[in-house]
C-alpha cells in the first residue's frame, strides 16, 4: 500500500490542483497537511512578524475553507504551527509514508524549505514528488528555457503569445483514504473579528468558496469584465479591478481557473479588448513569478537583478515613517497609505505612485517600502511584490531604468474630482 502525504504551501485549494490530482492517484492513503510559520500566526502585538493581524486572519479564512471542502470528500486537514521539516519527522513517526508532495515556489525562503525536506526525503528513503503550478503558463510551455527568459516584458508576453497554450482545469477524479491526527489549535488572539473600515474597497473573505464567487461574478457581466480596460486604473469601489489577487496569492483559486472564466465570457459576450487585458496581467504575474525563479536572492538586493544601480539614497526615518502613516503632506499618497494600512488593499495606480514617491521623491531604500506592504497586502505575493517596487526603483526589469511618476499629474489625471482623497481624508472613516 502507498502512504503519500501533501503538503499544501500557496495552493490551498481543490481544484484545479494537478499535483494533488496526482498525489490522489499515486497513493492508496494521503495525508493532507498545512504547516504554518509563526510569522502566520503569532500575534502581531507582541512579536516582530512579517504579517499583519488582517493578512494572518485571511490566511486562517483560507485554511478554514480548504478545511470544509476536504471534509465534504470523507478526509481530514492537518493543520499544524511550527516548521515543515519538524512537523513531517514527527508525523513520520506514527505514519511511515512513503511519497511527499508539494508544490515548487519561487524565492529564497520557499526555495530553502523545499531543499531542505527534498533532503530529508532523500535521507529517509521517501520519494519527493514536486510541480511548478503556480502560474497561468507552465514551465513547459514556455518557447523558451528558463535561463532564456526575456528581461523585458514586451518581449516576454509576444513570444508566450504565439505559441500559446493553457492547460486545461484539472480535478481530483478518485479520493484516496484519509490518514487522520490531531490539529494543532489556532491562537486566541485569531478569533477576534477583523474590523471592516467602511471606506474599504470591498470585504475579502478567504477561501475558494469566496474566490470563485468573486470570480464569477467579475467574469459573468459586461459592464464588469467587459470595461475592465477603461476601468482598470480606478482608485475607489469593488469593480473597477478584479480583485482577485488575495486569493491568488494564497492559492485558493488558479490563474488557470480564471483564465477559463475569462473565456467562457468571451464565449457568451465576445472577447474584447477588456477580456483581452485581464489575461495579459495575469501574464505580468507569471513573468514576475519566473523572474524570480530565475535571479533569486538578488531580487532583493539593493542594486536588483537590472543593468544600473539602485537609486541615490538618503537614510530619513522620519520621512519613512511619514510615508507608512500616510503623513507626508501629499494628499494623494496619503490617501493610498491610509487605505493599505486600514484595509489591507491599495489600487495598482496607488501602488506605483506611493513606491515611487517614497524611492524618487524621497530617496528612500525601496527595499523598506516593499517590507511594509509585505506586512499589509493581504495579496502579498513574493514575486509581484517584490520585481514591482525593484521595477519602479530601476533595478529590475524596468528597459527605462526606473519609473518617477510626476505625482501631482497622476493624482489629476486619475482623481479628478478628488474623489478618492476626499474617500481617504484623515479621519473620514
Ligand atoms: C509596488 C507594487 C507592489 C505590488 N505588490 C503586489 C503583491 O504583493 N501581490 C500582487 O498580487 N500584486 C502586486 N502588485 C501588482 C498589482 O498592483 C496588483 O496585482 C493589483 O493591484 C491587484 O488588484 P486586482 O486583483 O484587482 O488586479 P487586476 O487589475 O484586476 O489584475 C488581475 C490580476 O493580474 C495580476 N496583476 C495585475 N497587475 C500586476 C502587476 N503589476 N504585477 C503582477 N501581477 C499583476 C494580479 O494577479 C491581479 O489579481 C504590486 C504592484 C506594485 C506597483
Amino acid at each position: 500500500m502507498s502512504k503519500g502525504l501533501y503538503l499544501f504551501r500557496s495552493d490551498l485549494r481543490l481544484s484545479d490542483n494537478p499535483l494533488l490530482s496526482r498525489a490522489c492517484k499515486e497513493c492508496d492513503q494521503l495525508a493532507l497537511l498545512v504547516v504554518l510559520h509563526p510569522s502566520q500566526w503569532q500575534d502581531p502585538r507582541s512579536h516582530d512578524v512579517r504579517q499583519s493581524f488582517r493578512r494572518q486572519h485571511f490566511l486562517k479564512e483560507s485554511v478554514e475553507d480548504l478545511r470544509a471542502s476536504i471534509q465534504t470528500k470523507g478526509l481530514q486537514l492537518i493543520v499544524r504551527f511550527g516548521d515543515e521539516l519538524d512537523v513531517l519527522k514527527e508525523i513520520q513517526r506514527s505514519y511511515a509514508m512513503d511519497k511527499l508532495y508539494l508544490e515548487q515556489l519561487p524565492g529564497t525562503e520557499e526555495e530553502g524549505v523545499f531543499d531542505q525536506l527534498f533532503q530529508w526525503c532523500r535521507q529517509a528513503g521517501i520519494q519527493c514528488h514536486t510541480l511548478w503550478q503556480r502560474t497561468l503558463h507552465g514551465i513547459e510551455q514556455l518557447p523558451f528555457k528558463l535561463d532564456r527568459l526575456p528581461h523585458i516584458f514586451t518581449v516576454f508576453r509576444q513570444q508566450v503569445e504565439k505559441n500559446w497554450f493553457v492547460r486545461p482545469i484539472e480535478e481530483v477524479l478518485i479520493w484516496p483514504s484519509a490518514w487522520e491526527a490531531q490539529s494543532d489549535e489556532w491562537p486566541i488572539h485569531l478569533n477576534a473579528p477583523v474590523e471592516i473600515d467602511a471606506r474599504a474597497v470591498m470585504s475579502f473573505t478567504g477561501g475558494s468558496h469566496a474566490a470563485k464567487e468573486r470570480v464569477q461574478y467579475y467574469c459573468s457581466e459586461p459592464e464588469r469584465l467587459g470595461r475592465y480596460k477603461q476601468t482598470r486604473n480606478g482608485m475607489v469601489g469593488a469593480d473597477y479591478s478584479s480583485k482577485f489577487s488575495p486569493w491568488l496569492s494564497v492559492g485558493s483559486i488558479s490563474p488557470v481557473e480564471i483564465y477559463h472564466a475569462i473565456r467562457d465570457y468571451e464565449e457568451q459576450h465576445g472577447a474584447n479588448e477588456s477580456s483581452y487585458w485581464l489575461i495579459f496581467e495575469l501574464l505580468w504575474r507569471d513573468f514576475f513569478q519566473y523572474t524570480l525563479w530565475v535571479h533569486g536572492d538578488k531580487v532583493f538586493q539593493y542594486d536588483g537583478f537590472g543593468k544600473g544601480e539602485g537609486p541615490l539614497m538618503v537614510s530619513n526615518e522620519t520621512a519613512l515613517s511619514n510615508w507608512c502613516e500616510g503623513r507626508t503632506g501629499n494628499d494623494f499618497v496619503d490617501g493610498c497609505m491610509r487605505e493599505l494600512v486600514a484595509t489591507g488593499f491599495m489600487s495598482n495606480r496607488g501602488r506605483q505612485n506611493v513606491a515611487s514617491y517614497l524611492v524618487h521623491d524621497l530617496q528612500q531604500d525601496w527595499r523598506r517600502g516593499a517590507d511594509f506592504f509585505e506586512y499589509h497586502l493581504l495579496d502579498y505575493e513574493v514575486a509581484s511584490n517584490w520585481c514591482n517596487w525593484a521595477y519602479i526603483a530601476g533595478v529590475g526589469n524596468d528597459p527605462r531604468a526606473g519609473r518617477r511618476f510626476n505625482i501631482d499629474k497622476q493624482a489629476s489625471d486619475y482623481d479628478p474630482n478628488h474623489t478618492f482623497r476626499n474617500h481617504w481624508k484623515d479621519g473620514s472613516k
